[in-house]
Parts: structure tokens; C-alpha cells; sequence
């Protein structure tokens, strides 16, 4: 038997169909605040990560898919979205003659990172970018788009955190200030702490060990750092926020990585006291400029949504299949189990039945096996009725409707 690989999985059955709705819903809300779709390879140039995310990244340094081609070219399956939808702006030249352009994606992301539950080496993201925009009005727009959309698949309190990470302008100092409060408590910090110190303090906010949070619990705070831009900017955004009554808090340890992340980062919770971020995401006004083009802002973030699915598969917001049906049929003209199929599909109803003759009970049996919470039941006699014998299969009631009332009694 050939297994799949390791970390790689199928998704099938209830959770095929989890995943099919929240996408579903996702382009929805998506596309209604004016984001489009962009379809990517899976596959590109190992460089554009590289410098996209960033050498000194865990990303980069150790969870590529990374090998030759047949012409011995260095290829990578994407590890995130963001840095192919940059290509594809630079590459069309939007940075230079076109540059407000909102895109949306969704598809599968690769990382060599060790399996375990909710971390996968092949996994699906959904996400979007704003190019162009330097406004707290996109910031604060897109961010209300993903609360309302969380709301809308069941998710009832989904709680926004929020920062502001200033910029080129600012966080040098912050920087200065916070390395030399971590030099003076080094030996509290874990060893990758250690190292971040020089190379990326910003991160040490957000390590997840007790010790270091309990020595960043002290440290200075970026508020107190930020350049006037970048402080009007941000009160700017929360007014927004608050006017379209968005529930957000400030978490001044939420922190992005990279270089190139400046102002708004953002993450969203799936309530008080929920554990891990539904999302993150937030400003990258540097990103554009570092893959090769103009310095054109940017906004974005991405879902991850092996977990949103495997939260809702645990909290079972999601109602499966209201609206199927099963037909059970004992019919001498085959023809005519089609042609009912056919008049209740055009209503829009899901139909399916089983192709090989069987009593019944039988029929039954399997639908009942398979969750069917509705049958029709198709005799010689019900073939000659305009009328739909349907029958309910957890209170066993079984009434005649009219095809196109059908949907109501299936709900
Ligand atoms: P990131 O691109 O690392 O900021 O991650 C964005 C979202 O993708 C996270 O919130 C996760 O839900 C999801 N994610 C990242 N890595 C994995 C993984 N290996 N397996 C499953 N989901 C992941």
C-alpha cells in the first residue's frame, strides 16, 4: 500500500465540506469589499521567498520545499501567499502605472515543519492585499470585513488585537531602547531570545516560553517610541475601528517579524481568553520595494484554514447538508427515477440515489448509514403524482409536497 506523506493529508467527508463553506463564504465577503480573485502557482523561484520573507526567517532557514529542476534552477513551493501575489503586482508593472489594486487568494502552502495537530507540511491558506493604500480607512475596512465574516460562520465573539509597530522612522529607537533593556536580562531569555536580541529584538515580544514573557512584561513600550505620522496614523485607525463597533484591544507584545512590516499588525481571536490567533496580518509599506519594486504600500493577512476548519468541525456550527435528499425507488421504467431527479435538481435540491435495484428497506438502511436526515420515497404509484413523497428520517413523518415548496420542508 503507498501512504501519503508524512504531514500531507486528505480532506474528506464532513470537514471536505467545512472547508468547501468557509472558502465559500470567504470569496463572498471578500469580493463585497471589493478584493478579487488572483489565482498563483504553487511553485516559484526560490529567491522571491528568500528575500520576500526574509533570510534570517525560521520560514526560510529551515521549512522550505526547495530543490533543482530538470535545468537545475533552484524552485520552492510556496511557503505563503503574500510574496506571489507581489510578483505578480511588480511583474505587470501596477507599482508603476496602476498601483490600487486589492487582490485576494486561497490554495494549498508548503512547510517542512514537524507534524502535529493543527500543523501540517501541506496546508491551506486564505488571504488578501491591498497595494497602494496608506490609509487607517483599509486597515480598519478590512479588518471589520473579517470580523463580520468570522461572525457569519459562527465564530459569535471574535476578539481583534491590535498594535502599532511604527516605522523606518521610528522604530530604530525603539529598537536601541529595547535591546538594551533585554542585554541587561539576558540570561532570563531562551536561547533563540538570545540571539533576536541582535538580530530581530522585535520578535523577543512575542516568544511564547513563560520566562521570556515574564522579562518582556517590563520592557519599554513601542507607544511611547512612535513618530507623530505614525501615532495620528494609529489613532486615526482605532477611532475607525470603534465607529463601525469593532471589539478590539491593544496587545502591545503582538508583534510581526519582519523588516518590512511597519504601523498596523494586527491578529484576530476567536474569543476572550481563546489561545491562538484565528489569523494574522497587518501593514507591509517596505515589501513592494524589497522584491524589486516601487515603494508602494501594502495591507494584508492570511487565514489559516486547517484550524478555522477543525474549530468549527469541534464547536459544530456548521449544519451538514440541510437541504439533501435520498431516493429510495422501486420503479419498472427506469427512466422515470431520471426524470424526478431531473424536476427536483431544477429546484435546486441535492438528489442522489443508488443505481442497483435493492428492497426498500435496504434503501433505507444506507440512507440512514449515510445521514440522510430526508428521503423520497418513489414507487410505480408516486411516479404518476406531480406531488413528492417525501419522508423525514428522524421523526419518520412522511407528507406530499409540491417540488418547488420542497426546500422549505428540508430546513
Ligand atoms: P503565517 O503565514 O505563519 O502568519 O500563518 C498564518 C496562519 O496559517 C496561521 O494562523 C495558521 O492558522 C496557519 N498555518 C501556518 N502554518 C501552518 C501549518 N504548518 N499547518 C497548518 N496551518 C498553518
Amino acid at each position: 500500500m503507498i501512504q501519503s506523506l508524512r504531514g500531507m493529508r486528505d480532506i474528506a467527508g464532513r470537514e471536505a465540506r467545512i472547508f468547501q463553506w468557509i472558502e465559500e463564504r470567504a470569496r463572498y465577503f471578500f469580493e463585497l469589499y471589493g478584493y478579487r480573485e488572483i489565482k498563483l502557482p504553487v511553485m516559484e523561484r526560490t529567491e522571491l521567498f528568500s528575500r520576500g520573507i526574509g533570510d534570517e526567517s525560521d520560514i526560510v532557514q529551515k521549512e522550505m520545499y526547495t530543490f533543482e529542476d530538470r535545468k537545475g534552477r533552484s524552485v520552492t513551493l510556496r511557503p505563503e501567499g503574500t510574496a506571489g501575489v507581489v510578483r505578480h503586482y511588480i511583474e505587470n508593472g501596477f507599482d508603476k502605472r496602476d498601483p490600487l489594486k486589492k487582490f485576494y487568494y486561497s490554495g494549498a502552502m508548503f512547510r517542512y515543519e514537524r507534524p502535529q495537530k493543527g500543523r501540517y507540511r501541506q496546508f491551506y491558506q486564505f488571504g488578501v492585499e491591498a497595494f497602494g493604500m496608506e490609509s487607517p480607512l483599509i486597515d480598519a475596512d478590512t479588518i471589520a470585513m473579517l470580523v463580520d465574516y468570522f461572525r457569519d460562520i459562527g465564530i459569535e465573539s471574535p476578539l481583534v488585537k491590535v498594535n502599532n509597530i511604527g516605522c523606518p522612522g521610528c522604530r530604530p529607537d525603539y529598537n536601541r531602547a529595547l535591546q538594551g533593556y533585554l542585554r541587561n536580562h539576558e540570561e532570563r531569555l531562551c536561547p533563540d531570545c538570545r540571539k533576536r536580541i541582535e538580530t530581530n529584538p522585535l520578535r523577543v515580544l512575542d516568544c511564547k516560553r513563560e520566562s521570556c514573557r515574564k522579562v518582556v512584561a517590563d520592557s519599554p513600550d513601542i507607544a511611547d517610541f512612535l513618530c507623530d505620522s505614525c501615532r495620528s496614523y494609529d489613532e486615526e485607525f482605532q477611532k475607525l475601528l470603534s465607529a463601525r463597533k469593532i471589539p478590539f484591544e491593544r496587545d502591545r507584545f503582538l508583534v510581526r517579524g519582519l523588516d518590512y512590516y511597519v504601523k498596523t499588525v494586527f491578529e484576530i481571536h476567536g474569543g476572550e481568553g481563546a489561545q491562538n490567533a484565528l489569523m494574522g496580518g497587518g501593514r507591509y509599506d517596505g515589501l513592494v520595494e524589497a522584491l524589486g519594486g516601487q515603494p508602494v504600500p501594502g495591507f494584508g493577512f492570511a487565514i489559516g484554514v486547517d484550524r478555522l476548519a477543525s474549530l468549527l468541525m469541534e464547536t459544530s456550527l456548521f449544519e451538514d447538508d440541510p437541504g439533501k435528499l435520498f431516493m429510495v425507488w422501486n420503479l419498472e421504467e427506469q427512466a422515470l427515477l431520471l426524470e424526478k431527479c431531473d424536476i427536483l435538481r431544477k429546484c435546486g435540491v441535492s438528489v442522489d440515489f443508488l443505481p442497483d435495484k435493492r428492497s426498500f428497506s435496504n434503501q433505507l438502511k444506507y440512507a440512514h448509514r449515510q445521514g440522510y436526515r430526508h428521503v423520497v420515497i418513489l414507487g410505480e404509484e408516486e411516479a404518476l403524482s406531480e406531488q413528492i413523497h417525501l419522508k423525514n428520517m428522524e421523526t419518520g413523518d412522511e407528507t406530499y409536497v409540491s417540488p418547488y415548496d420542497i426546500i422549505e420542508h428540508l430546513i
